[in-house]
């Protein structure tokens, strides 16, 4: 079994304990990982809080730091290949993918980089004549960082690049399924020379490892990604350091679909927004709610593409959908089919698991038209389940894209401009996509509202998350103060 090991202070070491990572294509254990106890943690952020007032990183100017930023890009970009067969291995995320990801996690990387020097204090005007005010932007302290399985790399860079950007010093915790990439990259921040403490990664247990970061009390800032459960524990957590919280979870995105669209390009983009990262996608596009005018044309397409998808080996370049990444998502989604069939949803593909080792599930559609309230709509699969409802107006589509809990992405599919506008106006969600779905890039933030959480993570706004301002007053006067007993 290949050994991997955590980061911590600039040294990697076992973790107080260890346990085995499992091949979701196969079901076997492959590699051993480091567990991170409380002991692991308290050292971890220890460190980040010295690294925080270390002069090796606050003399540092902000292009400084840029360049350390660079050279982490520069080094994710040459190591791409083996990072995703990393993660390829031990989340079964498609190589065709994790391949191109990490390409663009580099671009991440590079945008912080670049924007280090160009986070900005402000000079007021202020209201007196003998002062100068201006505001500083200081990092936010000590962030602890949680991540899940899916995207680790990619979810891990749009918090350590705005972070680091912003002068913040950050104690990771990797997901405990599917660690391998992250204590990898871990190499890599050490081999860019960011300062001892600066940077520490590790991976554990949420009840252990996680409850004890994010409830640290040299925690500042914690930035969470996973799923709305988790992210009530976190913000408990938070009550015992007062940490401020950036929150990225789950989502059941309304993938909205007008009756003059061209729909093979249509059903196209559904596959991708849909079956995709077989599914594990915050931002699935997994409720379509569609014209009741082109639904049996648009629906018989997608299941023929459906039903077409090459789903095998995940290190295999032709696969399109590989195994989920754990054996409890497979079951999780075979309970809510089930009970979404007996409450009147009709399968139309799919359904069943997929005999074998590895945890392995096809690309499964539910008509729920006539149950629009099945708990296939309304639950987060995390997988590649579609569940669909139909319309006849405009507004019966818009209020079936706003009956949900959550808001983070959303599409909408039309050629008519007005009815465009009028639907990004009117959904409740923090992306809308328009005649396109499942888009990222470094520049624009990302995020959403109600049970998919707050915080913003991309653009410059996720690095200002990343800052607190103080205040700056200088007398210029040389003049006595005047009555000390009056507030100026
Ligand atoms: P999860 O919430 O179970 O776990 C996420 C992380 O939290 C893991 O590292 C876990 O160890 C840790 N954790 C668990 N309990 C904890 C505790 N008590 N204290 C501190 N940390 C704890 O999520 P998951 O199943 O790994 O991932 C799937 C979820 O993530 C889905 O809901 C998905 O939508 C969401 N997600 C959201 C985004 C986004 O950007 N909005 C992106 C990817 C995934």
């Amino acid at each position: 079994m290949q050994k991997f090991q955590q980061y911590i202070d600039g040294v990697f070491s076992d973790g107080s304990a260890q346990f085995s990572s499992v091949d979701p294509a196969n079901g076997q254990p492959w590699a051993l990982m480091p567990e991170a106890k409380a002991a692991d943690v308290n050292a971890a952020v220890e460190a980040a809080d010295r690294a925080l007032y270390s002069p090796q990183w606050t003399d540092l100017t902000a292009t400084a730091r840029g360049e350390l930023l660079f050279k982490l890009a520069n080094l994710v970009e040459a190591n791409a290949a083996k990072l995703a067969e990393l993660e390829t291995r031990d989340t079964g995320k498609i190589i065709r993918e994790t391949r191109a990801q990490i390409a663009y996690v580099a671009e991440f990387y590079r945008y912080y980089a670049g924007l280090a020097d160009k986070i900005e204090g402000k000079h007021l005007p202020i209201d007196k004549p003998d002062m100068e005010v201006w505001l500083r932007r200081e990092p936010i302290g000590v962030v602890a960082a949680v991540v899940p399985w899916n995207s680790q790399l990619f979810l891990s860079a749009v918090k350590l690049g705005p972070a680091l950007a912003a002068g913040c010093t950050i104690v990771l915790k990797a997901s405990e399924e599917g660690p391998a990439p992250m204590l990898e990259f871990a190499r890599l921040v050490h081999e860019a020379g960011f300062p001892a403490g600066v940077v520490n990664i590790l991976t554990g247990f949420g009840a252990e490892c996680g409850a004890v970061l994010t409830s640290h009390p040299k925690v500042d800032h914690v930035a969470f990604t996973g799923g709305p459960e988790t992210a009530r524990h976190i913000v408990r957590n938070s009550a015992e350091n007062l940490a401020s919280t950036s929150l990225e979870l789950g989502g059941k995105s309304p993938f909205i679909v007008f009756d003059d669209v061209d729909i093979d390009s249509v059903v196209n983009a559904q596959v991708s927004a849909i079956f995709a990262a077989t599914g594990q996608s915050c931002v699935a596009g997994s409720r379509l709610i569609i014209s009741r005018r082109i639904k049996d044309e648009f629906l018989s397409k997608l299941v023929e593409k459906a039903k077409a998808v090459i789903i095998g080996d995940p290190q295999d370049m032709a696969t399109e959908i590989g195994p989920l990444c754990t054996v409890k998502q497979r079951n999780h989604a075979l309970t809510i089919i089930d009970a979404s069939i007996k409450q009147g949803a009709k399968l139309l593909t799919g359904g069943v698991a997929i005999e074998g080792d590895g945890f392995y599930f096809p690309p499964t559609i539910l008509d729920c038209s006539d149950v629009p309230n099945a708990s296939c709509v309304k639950t987060e699969f995390f997988g590649p389940v579609l569940s669909v409802v139909s319309f006849d107006t405009e507004a019966e589509a818009l209020q079936l894209a706003n009956d949900t809990a959550y808001g983070l992405a959303s599409g909408v599919f039309t050629q008519n401009l007005t009815r465009a506008h009028r639907m990004i106006r009117g959904i409740r969600a923090g992306i809308v996509w328009v005649n396109t779905y499942r888009v990222v890039s470094p520049i624009a933030p990302f995020g959403g509202q109600g049970m998919s959480g707050h915080g913003r993570e991309g653009g410059l706004e996720a690095a200002l998350d990343y800052t607190k301002v103080k205040s700056v007053w200088l007398r210029t006067s040389d003049d006595p103060i005047p009555d000390p007993f009056v507030m100026r």
